[in-house]
């Protein structure tokens, strides 16, 4: 059964702890620091009541998302139902319940990794996927240790006890990307754990209000907005990132994925689809921002008056370019697809094209940015402070006159340009260039992995096989 919006955000009414400003939050769907953005995720759940996007989004009375895809078609269509949800953020949103619920799928297409020498998480893995489809649940997830790390003090998050009913952990995961709009958080490890590092080898997944469990959030960039007129991204989709504190927090076994075993609890990301499942679906909402980037950039060369100049034109032909790499890359993976377990697990998209995707849009998103920049010129930071100087009696008729453009009136452009700046310029731009280039891992991992993914070896015959045609002696 699929959730309606304000089924989801009942939900959210569990009496969680999170902490803002030295505050506890106590309800994040009332709160001036969430309720805006928490209510644009319940707007995601109720796409789903859509007559035009039900199909797209919903087969069996279950999201798309969360189901194994078991064809080339398959993908097609979970690609669709991801790029339905994308575009209703313009993708600012990039933990919408569809993550995580095509990494859990992922699992389920393949539990027998989950089953490792210390513990049999296989059984629990295929309940977890079950619970979100079933549920309709959004979950977020840390996977990442704090910078103190696993050093002499300990911080990061590790297991501390084992009781008959469960096992009780203590310490800390980070970044929570939408971890305070979520149902439940999925805590695991995603880097490789020395062979002997036990405690810290542990996967569960925990409803937000358990006991001991904290979240400490960011800074609000929804409360700092003035208003939607003013930042009309900031006011809506901030997705927020938290970070994870457990004091001694007891989890039931039937929720443990991976125990006491870290070759398996890195393997469940890598041997069953859900890495490449998560990237599907980041690679879909990646190419929709840089879609929504370029009309920006369209209308602001528009609206500045530059369309027409050829350096301006062929800007925009560069934009468009980097909109047609992105899509190439979501389409190439889904070409590219293997079988899961000999097809028992039904199809994942390609890993060679998937790894890669990380590469080019960890590079190409700050390039996209400076270069909508670049168009855009000083008009984007010469604004009124907010739309109030348009309302204003003795202000509103000067502010009217000298920020329109032939054709385009003051109100239109300043509404263009404030949506322009808080795309590419705000606080809330910053933490999403941040995003772009590391919510995937720092370019130290991921490129180290593409010289195992990419095709190093036909790469190099192929070059060898030019070396090895002439030599010293060879006529032309
Ligand atoms: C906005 C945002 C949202 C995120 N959301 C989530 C989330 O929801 N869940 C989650 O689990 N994680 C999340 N992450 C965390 C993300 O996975 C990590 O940021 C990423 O794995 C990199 O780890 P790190 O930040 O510790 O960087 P580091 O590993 O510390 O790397 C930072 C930089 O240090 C240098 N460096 C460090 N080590 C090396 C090395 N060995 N060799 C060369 N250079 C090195 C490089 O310049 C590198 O870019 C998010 C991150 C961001 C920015």
């Amino acid at each position: 059964m699929t959730r309606s919006g304000q089924e989801y955000l009942e939900g959210l009414r569990d009496g969680r702890e999170i902490w803002l400003d030295g505050e506890r939050v106590k309800d994040v769907t009332a709160h001036p620091a969430f309720r805006a953005s928490a209510a644009s995720f319940a707007g995601l759940y109720d796409l789903a009541d859509d007559p035009v996007h039900r199909p797209v989004l919903v087969q069996g009375g279950v999201r798309r998302a969360g189901a194994v895809p078991r064809s080339y078609e398959e993908l097609v269509a979970r690609r669709r139902a991801f790029r339905t949800t994308a575009r209703a953020s313009y993708g600012f949103l990039g933990r919408t319940p569809d993550y995580m619920a095509a990494g859990a799928a992922g699992f389920a297409a393949a539990p027998a990794v989950f089953t490792g020498d210390a513990f049999d998480g296989a059984g629990h893995a295929l309940a977890f996927h079950r619970r979100l489809a079933e549920g309709d649940l959004h979950t977020a997830f840390t996977l990442t240790d704090p910078p103190s790390g696993r050093g002499e003090d300990d911080l990061a998050l590790r297991v501390v006890e084992e009781r008959d009913g469960g096992i009780v952990v203590r310490g800390a995961k980070t970044i929570g990307t939408g971890a305070v709009f979520a149902d439940e958080l999925l805590v695991g490890t995603i880097e490789p754990l020395a062979a002997d590092d036990t405690e810290h080898a542990v996967t569960f997944s925990v409803r937000l209000d358990t006991p001991g469990l904290k979240l400490i959030s960011r800074t609000s960039y929804e409360e700092r907005s003035r208003s939607v007129f003013d930042q009309p991204l900031s006011s809506r989709y901030d997705e927020n990132d938290a970070l994870l504190v457990c004091e001694d927090v007891f989890v039931p076994w039937e929720r443990v994925l991976t125990y006491r075993d870290p070759a398996t609890t890195a393997a469940i990301w890598w041997q069953t689809p859900a890495y490449l499942n998560f990237v599907h679906q980041s690679a879909t909402r990646f190419w929709t921002k840089l879609e929504f980037l370029t009309g920006l950039a369209i209308l602001i060369t528009r609206s500045n008056g530059t369309g027409d100049l050829p350096p301006v034109t062929q800007a925009i032909g560069r934009l468009l370019g980097m909109v047609a790499q992105a899509k190439a890359f979501v389409l190439a993976a889904e070409a590219s697809y293997e079988e899961v377990d000999g097809g028992r697990g039904g199809v994942r998209p390609g890993q060679e094209i998937s790894f890669a995707q990380r590469i080019m849009a960890g590079e190409l998103y700050p390039r996209a940015v400076q270069d909508v920049k670049l168009l855009a010129g000083g008009a984007l930071v010469q604004l009124p402070a907010s739309g109030r100087d348009l309302l204003h009696p003795e202000l509103g008729p000067l502010v009217r006159r000298y920020f329109a453009t032939p054709g385009h009136p003051a109100e239109d452009r300043v509404k263009l340009l404030k949506l322009a700046w808080d795309a590419l310029g705000s606080e809330f731009a910053g933490r999403h260039e941040q995003y772009e280039r590391f919510y995937h891992g720092a370019p130290h991992v991921y490129l180290t992995m593409q010289t195992r993914a990419g095709a190093a070896e036909e790469c190099e015959s192929l070059a060898q096989a030019c070396l090895d045609g002439y030599g010293l002696g060879t006529t032309r």
